[in-house]
């Protein structure tokens, strides 16, 4: 029949329309920002740099080997490297980023920088209300602001951030013979 698709179409709208009344799963509008959606675990926006502890320079998980930086399509990450080390989490002496930027107004929200870390350093954060009132200096994320503890990763991505942690524990628990091998030496020596 001529025009029945257009009726179909028009009952469906109806239904929806006095359903959204009495069902909130067919009121699809969210009233932002009074209302806020539960963002799904692998929304992503812009990058975090994860630290352990609660001390966000020392227990910051970056080494500063600027993988990130090279591979970063559009090059907006900035990295200068310390001159001196800290303990990581194996407590092995490791160089630290003395500076961190991340320009916000470049970044594309890829996820490279992440896929390349050997380290599990730097990962994405679900922040998206980032607008800033002054351009330039305003737009470039320093190491202090950038860094978000542990914690924090477990509660935006908590399957991630428990699958990494298990990865961490492995790699140290596979590197721990080898360092007390070292630590202490063998009789016949
Ligand atoms: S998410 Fe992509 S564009 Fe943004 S800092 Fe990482 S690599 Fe660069
Ligand atoms: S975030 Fe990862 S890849 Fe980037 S400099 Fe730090 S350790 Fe290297």
């Amino acid at each position: 029949m001529i025009g029945f698709g257009v009726l179909s179409g028009m009952a469906v709208t109806l239904r929806n329309f006095i359903g959204s009344y009495f069902e909130k799963d067919r009121l699809t509008t969210v009233q932002y920002p009074e209302e806020r959606e539960t963002l799904p675990e692998n929304y992503r926006n812009f990058p975090f740099l994860v630290y352990d502890t609660d001390d966000a320079e020392a227990g910051l998980r970056c080494v500063a080997c600027k993988i990130c930086e090279k591979e970063c399509p559009p090059q907006c990450i900035y990295i200068v490297k310390s001159e001196d080390k800290k303990p990581d989490y194996m407590a092995k002496p490791q160089f630290y980023p003395r500076i961190f930027d991340i320009d916000i107004s470049v970044c594309m929200s890829c996820q490279i920088c992440v896929e390349v870390c050997p380290f599990e350093a730097i990962k994405m954060d679900k922040v998206f209300e980032l607008s800033r009132r002054q351009r330039f200096d305003a737009l470039l994320m320093g190491k202090d602001e950038l860094a978000k503890s542990n914690t924090y990763y477990h509660q935006i991505h908590p399957l991630e951030a428990a699958e990494v942690d298990a990865n961490l524990a492995a790699a140290a628990a596979k590197k721990k013979p080898a360092v007390e091998s070292k630590a202490t030496p063998s009789a016949n020596t």
